[in-house]
């Protein structure tokens, strides 16, 4: 099967072709356009201009992606597209394109759960079996979600507020440091003290698998306006102090839930327990560090993609797409763009608290 895959639910326009054989799967072309310089000035995403540039920039994507393949339409089985969740501008754009070049090509259609791309992501490099354990970290999301099959997701819990990729981002803003935060927040972090400061560690001592990073900003932007008033500014090795409590702080939390959600889904007694990671905060080498020696002492394999894949990309959406066909799944023009859509909406809550 070959899919041609479309994603345009945040603020990277991607698309991609993916070829899933007896053999695994193999990506073909990725192209992704990110849209950070149309947002830089207004400190976050702008849903207007996003969904603007995705209509723009799809047919672009499309042809680059079709073209790195060296495939036409006529070579593709189906056409994958992001249904939701997302900005509903920017899914809408996807879906009009993938219903258009579907109709225009005779091609099957298949509306695909962004989420469930990058929760399939491990099993798009890596022969990885279900059931496994997911994180999905990144600027929009936190989760955990227990992967049983490429339709069976049950989330184990998650943030009740910012998702750390906004916290890295936000602290980097009050700090001084440049955007994405995540990177810089790191790099300064090299060379600071992580115990300069005592930032919250919420919710850790309460029960399940649930987070919360929205007090952590409220708590550096005291500390900070507290320094500023005492020494006039913040010194680069302010910055660094600030920046290695924080990321020490984001990891205790990242790495104490991951072990409850790990006890959690060792009660499925999996033959090759795995726990994966996707999105842009998986990056970050203490919170990987901290999950590594965490699955090594609990006897877990830990996965986690090459960031190129970890972050929003189509060739995900056309592996999931595939992943879906398989099971039959085929949509037509009514497909929905959704902005809300929770992977396990029709499961009930089954299991335990994770204590
Ligand atoms: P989503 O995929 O949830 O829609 P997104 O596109 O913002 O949201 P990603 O592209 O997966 O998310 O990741 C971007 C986020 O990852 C940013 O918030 C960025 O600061 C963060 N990030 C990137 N590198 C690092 C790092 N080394 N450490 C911590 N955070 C990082
Ligand atoms: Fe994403």
């Amino acid at each position: 099967l070959t899919l041609l895959g479309i994603e345009s639910s945040c603020d990277d326009t991607a698309a991609a072709v993916v070829r899933v054989g007896p053999q695994g799967a193999e990506i073909l072309s990725s192209v992704v356009e990110g849209q950070m310089d149309l947002h830089r000035d207004f400190g976050g995403v702008v849903p207007e201009i996003a969904a603007r540039a995705h209509a723009e920039k799809l047919d672009i994507c499309v042809r680059a992606a079709l073209d790195q393949a060296a495939l036409g339409l006529g070579n593709l089985d189906a056409v994958a597209v992001t249904a939701g969740p997302g900005l509903i501008g920017g899914v809408l754009s996807g879906v009009m394109c993938a219903k258009g070049i579907a109709a225009g090509a005779s091609l099957p259609l298949i509306g695909v759960n962004h989420l469930a791309g990058h929760a399939l992501t491990p099993r798009l490099t890596d022969d990885v079996a279900f059931p496994y354990l997911m994180l999905l970290v990144s600027g929009g999301h936190c989760q955990f979600l227990l992967v049983r099959g490429a339709q069976d997701f049950t989330r184990l819990g998650g943030t009740i507020d910012d998702a750390p990729g906004e916290a890295f981002d936000k602290t980097a803003r009050l700090l001084g440091l440049p955007q994405p935060g995540g990177p810089s927040v790191e790099a300064a972090a090299k060379s600071g003290n992580p115990k300069a400061h005592r930032f919250p560690r919420p919710l850790l001592d309460r029960d399940g698998c649930d987070m919360s990073f929205s007090g952590l900003k409220t708590a550096i932007l005291r500390a900070r306006d507290a320094r500023v008033a005492d020494a006039g500014g913040l010194t680069v090795q302010d910055q660094a102090d600030f920046a290695a409590s924080f990321q020490a702080a984001i990891t205790d939390v990242l790495t104490e839930k991951t072990r409850r959600a790990l006890t959690l889904y060792l009660q499925e007694a999996p033959a090759a327990p795995l726990l994966a990671v996707a999105g842009g905060v998986a990056a970050n080498g203490a919170i990987r560090t901290g999950l590594e020696l965490l699955c090594a002492h609990m006897g877990v394999a830990f996965s986690a993609p090459p960031l190129r894949l970890c972050t929003d990309n189509a060739a995900m959406i056309a592996y999931a797409g595939a992943a879906l066909m398989a099971d039959g799944v085929r949509h037509d023009m009514t497909l929905a763009a959704r902005p809300r859509w929770p992977l396990d909406q029709n499961r009930p809550a089954m299991l335990g608290s994770g204590k």
